[in-house]
Formats: structure tokens, sequence, C-alpha cells
């Protein structure tokens, strides 16, 4: 899989044209057909989408292209999560941010366990990334937990890209510069992050 914008008629003229890079080698993605529907439920209403499947002219691996607004293998879109991670850094269990959010007590919990599990990964590369973006942003503050440590550093850096680059949604960004693997429990969420 591979993060893209959410301007899909754009998507698909990059695919085209071969300027997509594979993230596994960096080989040119070609189109692949589609993959299978799928509803992203937003904060405010669903959506039915399928999305383009793509395969590598080097690797042959192929990628099923994720809008930004949404992480992989999530049917929640980043911004819900997002929401739900915010909460959680500022205090709040996961009983009540599901209600405020609509969704299932363990949906929340599994997404609040997968964060704190990398958090300290997301914390040094958003850090990284937001002083790369804002030179003289001066030192993150320490908030006392490895969990709101690391929403301030995507809150850091999606400022400084709003600076930067303009205005973009905090939460696609942050999907973007991780590839989608914001909730990716492994060692090394951000190998092949685009
Ligand atoms: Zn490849």
């Amino acid at each position: 899989m591979k993060i893209v914008g959410t301007d899909a008629p754009e998507v698909e003229r990059a695919l085209l044209s071969g300027g997509l890079a594979c993230p596994n080698c960096a080989g040119r993605l070609h189109p692949w057909g589609h993959a299978r529907e799928r509803v992203v439920r937003h904060r405010d209403h669903q959506e039915r989408r399928r999305p383009r499947r793509s395969r590598c002219g080097r690797c042959a691996l192929t990628h099923v292209l994720v809008g930004e607004d949404c992480l992989l293998r999530r049917r929640d879109g980043v911004e819900v999560i997002g929401a739900a991670l915010v909460a959680k850094a500022a205090g709040h269990g996961h009983r009540p941010i599901a209600a405020d959010l609509g969704l299932t007590a363990s949906t929340v919990r599994n997404w609040l366990r997968r964060f704190a599990a990398g958090a300290e990964a997301v914390r040094s590369f958003f850090t990284v990334l937001a002083h790369d973006l804002d030179p003289v942003l001066g030192a993150l503050a320490p908030t006392g937990s490895a969990f709101a440590d690391a929403i301030e550093a995507i809150a850091a850096a999606a400022r400084a890209a709003v600076a930067r680059i303009g205005l973009r949604a905090p939460w696609s960004f942050a999907s973007a510069a991780s590839g989608g693997r914001l909730l990716s429990n492994t060692n090394c969420p951000w190998a092949g992050a685009a």
C-alpha cells in the first residue's frame, strides 16, 4: 500500500505519467486495476471508495493507493483517529472518547494501544521533521507522557508544514509523512514512508 493525495484525478494523472514511486524500491508504479470497494468512515459521513491498485515496474509488487485522509488498514479516516489520539493525550479514557466519536470502545482502545506502543518512534520522527520544516523552531517541551509528547511533535510538524507549504489538514499531513503508519506497531514504522 502507498499513501497518495485525495484528489483522485490528480493521482490518476500521476500514476499514468509514471510520477508515483514504489514504496518498496522507488521504481515506477503503473496502473494495475482496482482494489475492492471499501467504506471510509469520516467524522460526519461515510464514503464508499474503490481505490486504485498499482504495480511496480521494477520489483513487481502491487500497491493499493490509499488516500492520505486514511491510514493503512484502518476503516476510519485519520481525522477521526487523530481526534481520539488528541483526546487521550488530554487525559481522557478510551470509553468516553469512543462514546463521543460514536465508535466501539474496543476500536478506540486498540488505536490508543498501538499508538502508545510506537509513541517514541512517532515523537522522534515528527520532532526531526518539525525542525527540518522550521529551522528556527525551539526545543519541544516534554509534557510528562510519551503519548502526549508524540502528539505534540505531530502538531509541531503540522504547524511548520502549514507555514512552509500551505494549508493542509494536520492529520492528513501526518498520514502522508508517516506513509500511513501512525498506528503501525513495528520497530521501524517509517520504512517506506513517502
Ligand atoms: Zn518496487
